[in-house]
C-alpha cells in the first residue's frame, strides 16, 4: 500500500471504482477515462511501480485475469478486437506508478491503431546491431 497512490485508494475502498472481477491478488475495474467502451484496468493489489518488480506469482495472477477478462469485456461491449498494453515507466506514458494493464477493446473502423504505431522514429538496426541487443539481454 502507497498512501499517495490512486489506485492502493481504489484497492483499499478508500475511493470507488466499477470493478468488474476480484480475486485474492488482483482486481480489475473499468478506466475511468476510457478509450474505448468496456476499456478495463487490471492490476495487482499490492503496490508495485514496474513490470519488473511483480513476484513471479503476482505476475502470474496479474495474467491469469488478463486473459480470463479480455474476451469477456470484448463480448460485453460487442467488440471485433482488444489491444491489451501495459505503460511500463513514465517514458512510456505510464501517469499512475502502480501496475496496471490496459484492456482496450477494438472497432474495425475505430480510428484507432495497432500497437506498432505507440513509438517514434524506428531504429535502423543492421543484424550486428541486433545480435548485440539480442545477446545482451540473455545477459
Ligand atoms: P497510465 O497512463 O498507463 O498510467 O494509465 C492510467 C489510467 O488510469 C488512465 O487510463 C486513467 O484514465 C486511469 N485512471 C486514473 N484514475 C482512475 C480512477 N480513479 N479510476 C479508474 N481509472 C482511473
Amino acid at each position: 500500500m502507497s498512501d499517495d497512490c490512486i489506485f492502493c485508494s481504489i484497492v483499499d475502498g478508500e475511493i470507488p471504482a466499477r470493478t468488474v472481477t476480484e480475486t485474492n491478488d488482483v482486481i480489475a475495474f473499468l478506466d475511468a477515462n476510457p478509450l474505448a467502451a468496456g476499456h478495463t484496468l487490471v492490476i495487482p493489489k499490492a503496490h508495485h511501480t514496474h513490470l519488473g518488480d511483480l513476484p513471479a506469482d503476482l505476475s502470474a495472477a496479474v495474467f491469469e485475469v488478463v486473459s480470463d477478462l479480455t474476451p469477456r469485456v470484448q463480448t460485453a461491449v460487442e467488440a471485433d478486437a482488444a489491444t491489451v498494453g501495459i505503460n511500463d515507466g513514465a517514458a512510456a506514458g505510464q501517469e499512475v506508478p502502480h501496475v496496471h494493464v490496459h484492456i482496450v477493446p477494438r472497432f474495425e473502423g475505430d480510428g484507432g491503431a495497432p500497437i506498432h504505431a505507440v513509438a517514434g522514429d524506428r531504429p535502423d538496426l543492421d543484424d550486428e546491431e541486433l545480435d548485440a541487443i539480442a545477446e545482451t539481454i540473455r545477459g
